[in-house]
């Protein structure tokens, strides 16, 4: 379980997050929404430690990652991190972008690493792509890849930072496909996304965000269905 207690951030005198509690079970899939500016993005990378929050806990399986003595990059490397933007290597082809980090940070072999890389991507639907440069793949396989990229790393975790907003409508779907299929073999995950159809179908929880605090959880479609809070309410009525 990941434990999230009293979880405050600053950035110079604006408090971004103000006290935030939030337990997820392993397995969960936990979608986060909320209006621009709410601290969602803040919220997750201080999960990965991209953020040094200000104060407050994050325990992961009991132990408090914000430890001044905890190892910053084993805890990266259980929780997987997809952005909005992709951030493949451009100049590597897709298989070394699969198996740097797997040989540089887990010290696999580089038979090993490619032997995973290729079972990843079988499981994200590009086993065929394995040759080509990230410029040469349409921006579904490329979000795709950074998935299969991370799952290369044998995450506990995985968090999404709106994942499908930088693309084409067309190509939302086989990125949500992936990781509705993610979900259902029980991988823990953390998702901001806009897509309403995938919170409700595939969400364990849904967390409405608003000024740096929960305003509102619960189950996907109770609360897409019948919000209770007058600011969660006056969201979802712009955004449904
Ligand atoms: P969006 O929906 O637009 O992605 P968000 O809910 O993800 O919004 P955050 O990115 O977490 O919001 O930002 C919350 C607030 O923190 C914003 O006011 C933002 O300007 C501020 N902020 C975020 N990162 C930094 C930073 N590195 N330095 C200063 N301010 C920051
Ligand atoms: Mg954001």
């Amino acid at each position: 379980a990941i434990e999230i207690r009293d979880l405050r951030k600053s950035f110079g005198t604006n408090e971004v997050l103000k006290g935030l509690n939030l337990t997820i079970e392993a397995g969960e899939v936990v979608c986060v929404v909320g209006p621009s500016g709410s601290g969602k993005s803040t919220l997750l990378r201080s999960v990965n430690l991209l953020e040094q929050p200000t104060s407050g806990q994050i325990r992961i399986e009991g132990v408090d990652i914000l430890d001044p003595e905890v190892d910053v990059d084993r805890i990266r490397t259980r929780i997987g991190m997809v952005f909005q933007q992709f951030n493949l290597f451009p100049h590597m082809d897709v298989l070394r972008n699969l198996t740097i980090a797997q040989e540089r940070v887990l010290g696999r072999s580089r038979d090993e690493a490619r032997r995973v890389a290729l079972a990843m991507l079988e499981r994200v639907g590009l086993s065929d792509k394995a040759t080509a440069h990230p410029a040469h793949l349409s921006g579904g396989q490329q979000q795709r890849v950074a998935i299969a990229r991370s799952l290369a790393m044998n995450p506990d975790m995985m968090l999404f930072d709106e994942p499908t907003s930088a693309l084409d409508p067309e190509l939302v779907g086989e990125v949500l496909a992936v990781m509705r299929d993610l979900a259902a073999e029980g991988m823990t995950m953390m998702v901001v996304t806009h897509e309403m159809g995938f919170a409700r179908e595939v969400g364990s929880r849904l967390i409405f965000m608003d000024g740096g605090v929960i305003v509102e959880e619960g189950d996907p479609r109770e609360v897409l269905a019948h919000p209770r809070h007058p600011r969660t309410q006056a969201f979802f009525s712009k955004v449904l």
